[in-house]
């Protein structure tokens, strides 16, 4: 049996960070499912599904995840167009179709019964590995993660305002919360971390403290 450590948390909470670190830390493989639901926003914009429609962008979705890299049909689909401003703003709204869900939750456990796993995402905790070993909660304030996100994106040379990097994130917490199927929500048995005012490795620290137990 594999071993599972599910990180979830509200847009630019630090999971990625977070769950990167630890997964190298413990030699799991990190698995990004918000990379798989960025991924049929990008079939959906490609295909220019409307909504009601965006359960075909998962039609023979042959996805696969091998050391942070995604592949669709077998080709590489670059990370970075995968964190683009149109995905952004559509994302949410692809994630709300329950088939969408389905295949991309089953392709999740697919991999996780592959190999151990820090996963990453908004409900893993509570819907896709309730199993696992570990469960963490992300938060901080939206200011604070608008303000990390925003300085991430100018690095990247990305032309964007901080208003905007706000309003998206503001906008993707609203609908991912209050969505039918699997909202984001804290699972029972998991640790909440407010990583407003802790660095990296502090936040590492205390999650490397709760797997000693
Ligand atoms: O984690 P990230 O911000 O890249 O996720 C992008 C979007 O994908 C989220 O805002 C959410 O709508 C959706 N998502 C989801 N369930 C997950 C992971 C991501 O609904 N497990």
């Amino acid at each position: 049996k594999t071993r599972k450590i599910a990180i979830d948390g509200v847009a630019s909470s630090g999971k990625s960070t977070i769950g990167k670190i630890l997964a190298e830390r413990l030699n799991y493989e990190f698995i990004d499912s918000g990379f798989l639901y960025r991924l049929a926003t990008l079939i959906a914009l490609e295909k220019d599904l409307k909504k009601g429609e965006y359960s075909l962008a998962v039609t023979d979705f042959n996805v696969d995840i091998k050391d942070g890299k995604i592949f669709l049909d077998g080709d590489e689909v670059p990370l970075t167009k995968l964190r683009d401003k149109n995905i952004d703003a559509l994302v949410s709204p692809v994630s709300e179709d329950s088939t969408v869900r389905e295949v991309i939750t089953k392709e999740l456990q697919r991999i996780s019964e592959e190999k151990n796993v820090v996963m990453v995402g908004r409900d893993i905790g509570s819907v896709v590995l309730p199993d696992a070993f570990l469960k963490i909660f992300l938060t901080a304030t939206l200011e604070e993660r608008a303000s990390r996100r925003f300085k991430e994106l100018i690095l990247q040379g990305v032309n964007t305002t901080f208003e905007e990097v706000y309003e998206n994130l503001k906008m993707r917490d609203i609908i991912d919360s209050s969505r039918s199927v699997a909202p984001l929500t804290i699972p029972k048995d998991a640790y909440v971390i407010d990583t407003t005012n802790l660095k990296i490795d502090e936040v590492i620290t205390l999650i490397m403290e709760f797997i000693r137990g």
